[in-house]
Parts: C-alpha cells; structure tokens; sequence
C-alpha cells in the first residue's frame, strides 16, 4: 500500500478532526497529519470538541486508515535556558501523547528540541531527561523524533545525535523516526548524488525500520545549507525523481509519506494547497511503472 497525504488544518473553522479527514479526501489522500492546534501555540480544544468519531467514519469511507500528528514547534526538550519551559514541554507532551491517543493519531512527530547556547551535549542530555519523563510504557503510540535541517542551535542535524537520543531513553520502543527529505538534505545528507548511500548511513546508525513517518518535502537550497525551506516537488534542489524513488521504495511502503510542500499562488491574492497534483504526480508514476511492467509480462 503506498500512503499518501499532507498536511491539513485542524481547527473549530475547518471542523476539527472531521474538517481534516475530509481535506485530505479532497485531495485524494490515504492518510495526513494534523497539528492538534495551532502549530505556533499550545492552546488546544478539550478531546470531546475534536469530532473524533464523524471522523473515524469519514476516514473509513474515504480509505483513510491512519494520520500522524505534528507537536508544535515551540514544544523545546532542549531549553534549559528559559526558567520553566522544561517543565512545560514535559507537560504539554503528555497531553498531546494522550490527545493522539484518544482522536487515534499513530505517531507525533516531534522537533527533538534546540539547545539556545547551552551546547551540544547539555541539549541532548535535557531531551533525553524529558522523553523518560513523557513515555509512559503503556502508551500506544509512538513519538516520531524528526530529522531537522540543522538550523541554528537545532538538534537532529545529523544521524548520531538522533541516536543519541534514542540510546539515552529508557522505553526507546516507543520513539520512532520521522525522515523529512527536505531536512535530510539540507543537513547535508545528498539524496541527490546518493540516495543509497544515505539511506545505507541511515541504516548503519539508526536502523530504516526506525522510520515511521517521512515527510516528502523538495527544497528551496542545495545540501548542506541548513535553512529549513520546503519546496514544492520538482520545483526545488532534491528534483521530483529522487522524491518519488523514495516514496516507491518496498522498505517503506507501509510508511505515512506527508507532503509539507508550501501552498501556491494562484493570482496576486490567493493561494491554494498543491497537494492533490503533488499525491496524483507520485500516485501516477507507480501506475506508469505498473502498467509498463505489465505490457511486458505479456510478451
Ligand atoms: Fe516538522
Ligand atoms: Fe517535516
Ligand atoms: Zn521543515
């Protein structure tokens, strides 16, 4: 099965969860990921506002069968700066672990956190502390640690701080990899002179069976730049082939693959999602391949 969709809104305008489930039908998706709020702040509906059950049914008439959640940016497990917001980033994870839980989210994909100048080690030495507290073994779902593009003091630039990360956390079973195309590369990581090669270093130090959501992003600068700006699919430095090489790989096939791709201009006023085009272009080269396979399976 190959799991496709986006990124769509979830808020009291757009109906909640059903609004979402509905947006990502409109654009031809089997799956899609929600901030549970606004992604800039933490105040969030009571569980009982997110129209969990309209949206489980719209979701099974639609093919839906699962969504990811994205917890917002300014959640920092690495802030051991600021008075307090440790304390607070434990607290909100804790609930948004148990908000994905009650609306069905599988995964949160979550920024492993920015050390604001307290170095390396004492950033990933404060992420690792936070996750132990957030985990609770018994939880059913996974919190998909993202790989940045290293920008600023961003942590999860590069594979071994992720696995790092991963080492230090005590029910790691519950920690998963989101893999952003877009960050990869950015990082420094060419998918584009060696998607193997990376995906083999990937491998070596973290394990491809970590990666649970990958987000399909081209981007706006070569590799290396570390600045974090998606581009739409084709339009960017990573180029459509090499996306859609990734997303047709047999290793990832039972993986959500999210488009963050940013929305067009449509006239000097108005943008519009690309979603529906970007999934029916990565939907359509798999038909090509299919159909050319089969043309020749009949000769
Ligand atoms: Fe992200
Ligand atoms: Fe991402
Ligand atoms: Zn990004």
């Amino acid at each position: 099965m190959l799991y496709l969709g986006s990124h769509v809104s979830l808020n009291k305008t757009n109906g909640m969860l059903l609004g979402a489930a509905k947006e990502a039908a409109s654009y031809g998706a089997n799956t899609f990921m929600v901030y549970t709020g606004a992604p800039q702040n933490t105040r969030r509906q009571p569980i009982s506002e997110f129209k969990t059950e309209e949206a489980q049914a719209s979701m099974k008439e639609a093919g839906i069968e699962l969504f990811t959640v994205h917890a917002p940016y300014i959640v920092n497990l690495a802030n051991t700066t600021r008075e307090g917001h440790f304390e607070f980033a434990v607290d909100f994870l804790r609930k948004e672990v148990a908000r994905s839980e009650a609306i069905g989210g599988k995964q949160i994909t979550l920024h492993p956190g920015a050390h604001v100048g307290a170095g390396v080690q004492t950033g990933i030495a404060s992420i690792i502390q936070g996750l132990n507290e957030v985990i609770d073994p018994q939880q059913n779902v996974q919190i998909a640690l993202e790989t940045m593009a290293g920008k600023g003091t961003e942590l999860g630039g590069n594979f071994e701080e992720l696995a790092m990360i991963l080492d230090g956390v005590h029910y790691n079973d519950r920690l998963s990899i989101t893999f952003d195309t877009c960050h990869v590369f950015d990082a420094g990581y060419d998918l584009v002179q060696d998607l193997d090669g990376v995906l083999t270093e990937f491998d070596t130090i973290i394990g491809l069976d970590r990666i649970k959501v990958l987000h399909i992003n081209d981007s706006k600068n070569p590799s290396g730049s570390h600045k974090d700006r998606h581009a739409n699919l084709g339009m960017g430095n990573i180029g459509f082939d090499v996306l859609n090489e990734l997303v047709h790989l047999p290793e990832f096939g039972a993986v959500p693959k999210i488009l963050e791709t940013p929305w067009v201009a449509v006239s000097h006023k108005e943008k519009r999602a690309p979603y529906k085009e970007e999934i029916a272009m990565l939907r359509q080269q798999k038909f090509r391949e299919n159909f050319l396979e089969n043309i020749v399976q009949d000769h």
